[in-house]
């Protein structure tokens, strides 16, 4: 085993810079971003530097983004440690892409699926190497909007109230979540696909609010052995849209110039700061701020590795919203 296999790194950062859309094209958009082969970095404009632990440029594909930031911390998982990886970025910037947030078996074999339908099939190809290990395997899928929690899984038509108990012994517990045991790769394609399908239904209704809320998948592993028994968490996350959101007008003229910005985002870049600063190590780490660094609380920092993919658009309209994605990002590391 390597020194870098056996220290826990909490927090990684990913910069991916997807490729200018049609949209952009067609609107005459240049692109802002510059990137040096075999470097970490990414420049803004002619002067600006950002370096982080990976970066994609536009030509990099999902299987490159997979193989280099997601498997080392699957090959966590299987060693008992939580994991979680973290799409944030603008609405557009290809969170969802990347994450593969809206996989459909139709697309088994297409290279440009994302992490989630990646995930599923690393594990279930672990799980036939280890013959002498017992899997168990249940997937939960949610949503937080308005720090409210939306079981994602649940059939029933009256959904419970959820809530989040932290328990001594089992760590955070959310109370009141559909957990779906699964057998195979299918039935945890299945759940994806089921939630993928609970959160598009109510996002119309809400008008675009799924740009606003956050989308956990959560996949639960325990391996036995004997009598031997550990479990890890790994928690594949949608975040919100990091673009500020302008008060709207119905809220009153006083409050136009007013901006908000998503309580989640604010607090997970709070913890994720506490978490990577060395100097900061014994201080108070503000997992209580929001449900979504809460829920999240015993798979950031501690016996867990996160990954962030920072999600960027590389046109110059949108340089702003890229900076600021830059700048958090930067500040995760
Ligand atoms: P978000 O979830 O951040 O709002 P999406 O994932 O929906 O953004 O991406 C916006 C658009 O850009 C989609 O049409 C998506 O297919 C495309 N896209 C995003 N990333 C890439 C990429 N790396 N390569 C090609 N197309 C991409
Ligand atoms: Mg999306």
């Amino acid at each position: 085993m390597t020194h870098e296999d056996t220290k826990v790194i909490p927090v990684r950062v990913a910069l991916r810079c997807r490729p200018l859309v049609r949209k952009e094209i067609n609107e005459g958009c240049q692109c802002c971003l510059t990137f040096v082969p075999g470097e970490q970095q990414v420049v803004v404009g002619t002067e600006k530097a950002f370096t982080y632990d990976y970066v994609f440029d536009p030509t990099a594909e999902q299987e490159e983004v997979f193989s280099t930031a997601v498997s080392p911390l699957l090959n966590g998982l299987f060693k008992g440690y939580h994991a979680t990886v973290l799409a944030y970025g603008q609405t557009g910037s290809g969170k969802t892409f990347s994450m593969g947030g809206t996989y459909t078996s139709s697309q088994e074999n297409d290279p440009s699926v994302g992490v989630i339908p990646r995930v599923i099939g690393r594990i279930f190809s672990e799980k036939e190497k280890r013959a002498d290990c017992e899997f168990c395997l249940a997937v939960s899928y949610l949503e937080i909007y308005n720090e409210d929690i939306l079981d994602l899984l649940s059939s029933s038509k009256d959904k419970p109230a959820i809530s989040i108990r932290e328990d001594p012994k089992e760590g955070i517990k959310i109370v009141g979540l559909t957990e779906t045991r699964v057998f195979s790769a299918q039935e945890m394609v299945s759940c994806l696909e089921v939630g993928n399908c609970a959160r598009t239904v109510g996002s119309t209704a809400m008008n675009a609010a799924s740009s606003r809320s956050h989308a956990i998948f959560t996949i639960t592993l325990e391996q036995r052995r004997g009598v031997d028994s550990i479990v890890s968490k790994l928690h594949l996350v949608d975040l919100a849209g990091s673009e500020r959101q302008k008060k709207t007008k119905a809220e009153g003229d006083r409050l136009k110039e007013g901006i908000s910005i998503n309580r989640g985002l604010l607090a997970l870049g709070n913890v994720i700061s506490a978490l990577g600063d060395e100097s900061k190590k014994h201080t108070f780490v503000p997992y209580r701020d929001s449900k979504l660094t809460r829920l999240l609380q015993d798979s950031l920092g501690g016996n867990s590795h996160t990954l962030m993919i920072a999600c960027v658009s590389p046109a110059d309209s949108n340089m702003e919203e890229t900076i600021n994605t830059l700048r958090y990002a930067d500040r995760a590391r």
